[in-house]
């Protein structure tokens, strides 16, 4: 089997997580319980997803000079994926996510400076366009500049290489361009209806989203709709895939576990119903346990008939 080869164009943030018996007040300072630091970034999770699942991943991101860029690279190299087209600045910091955790309830407060991967721009994509047009899928998602994301997505859509676009945090308005050069365009319940403006609480309205979006110029959508699993919408196709049954004890990064899976099966050459029920089963597992990669099985993990 020839090992598929992934590029992800994404975000890479170091999440900084402090628990106290509640969040703080203005000005106040509390003493915190526990303190968790874990890497994060939707860039940086689905690369090692997919990486971890046996891909063959180059991810194309932007770091601050700092520890944390340092860390962060040697979290990657650990899980195998092609750096060569990081870059590091010193124009700014690498992506940092401070989050508060109130113990009792298990309520969270969170601050996302993006720092350099802001400044990830198409001329880095321009000088990572060997590794786009030697990939079998290119990933995108939202936490990256637009005309980054647009630059990479047309330089795969030229080269014939198939696109997903997960358009995570989503924003109000998208550009039809984007929604064109989407293969597959997968965004969650919340960034459907931020989207669309439509509610998503039933299988049907999800339908209905999926076909306004399809209607801007996707290709195929693909919604991942918690633990209902996920739908796939095309202009001649509606298939729902349910999520199996777990108890689910952390859901934070099960998008990430799912776009990475799904781009891997994709590139492995299966079907989008087979890719999607696997890549359900992986997120389903990843929910299971505490962390964002932390929780995401590796291919050795797995069941043999899942891969
Ligand atoms: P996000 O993490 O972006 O909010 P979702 O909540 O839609 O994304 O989850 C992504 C995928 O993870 C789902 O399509 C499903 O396959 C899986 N998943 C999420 N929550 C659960 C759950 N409680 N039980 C089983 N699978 C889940």
């Amino acid at each position: 089997m020839a090992v598929p080869k992934i590029c992800v164009i994404g975000a890479c943030n170091m999440d900084l997580i402090s628990y106290a018996p509640r969040l703080p007040k203005l000005g106040e300072t509390l003493p915190g319980t526990r303190f968790q630091m874990g890497f994060g970034g939707k860039g940086a999770n689905q690369a090692v997803m997919a990486a971890r699942l046996g891909a063959q991943v180059s991810l194309v991101a932007k770091l601050g000079q700092d520890l944390f860029g340092e860390n962060t690279l040697a979290n990657l190299r650990a899980n195998g994926i092609d750096t060569r087209f990081i870059q590091v600045t010193d124009e700014s910091f690498t992506g940092v996510a401070p989050i508060w955790v109130d113990e009792s309830t298990g309520n969270n407060a969170i601050i996302v400076a993006l720092g350099a991967n802001e400044l990830l721009s198409p001329q880095d994509v321009a000088a990572a366009q060997e590794v786009i047009e030697a990939a079998d899928v290119l990933v995108c998602q939202w936490e990256c500049p637009l005309e980054t994301n647009l630059a990479a997505l047309r330089l795969a859509s030229q080269a014939g290489i198939r696109t997903i676009f997960n358009p995570a945090p989503a924003r109000e308005h998208l550009p039809d361009e984007a929604y064109r050069l989407s293969d597959i365009f997968c965004p969650n319940e919340s960034e459907t209806e931020t989207l669309t403006g439509l509610p998503v609480s039933t299988l049907e309205q999800a339908e209905t989203a999926a076909r306004v979006l399809l209607g801007r110029g996707a290709a195929r959508v693909i919604l991942t709709l918690g633990e209902r699993g996920s739908l796939l919408v095309t202009p001649d196709q509606v298939h729902h895939e349910p999520a199996p049954a777990v108890k689910a004890v952390d859901t934070t990064g099960a998008g990430d576990a799912f776009v990475g899976s799904l781009a891997y099966f994709i590139a492995r050459g299966f079907s989008l119903t087979a890719a999607m029920a696997r890549a359900n089963q992986i997120a389903a597992i990843s929910v299971q346990s505490p962390g964002t990669q932390s929780s995401f099985p590796s291919a050795a993990d797995l069941p043999p008939e899942l891969l």
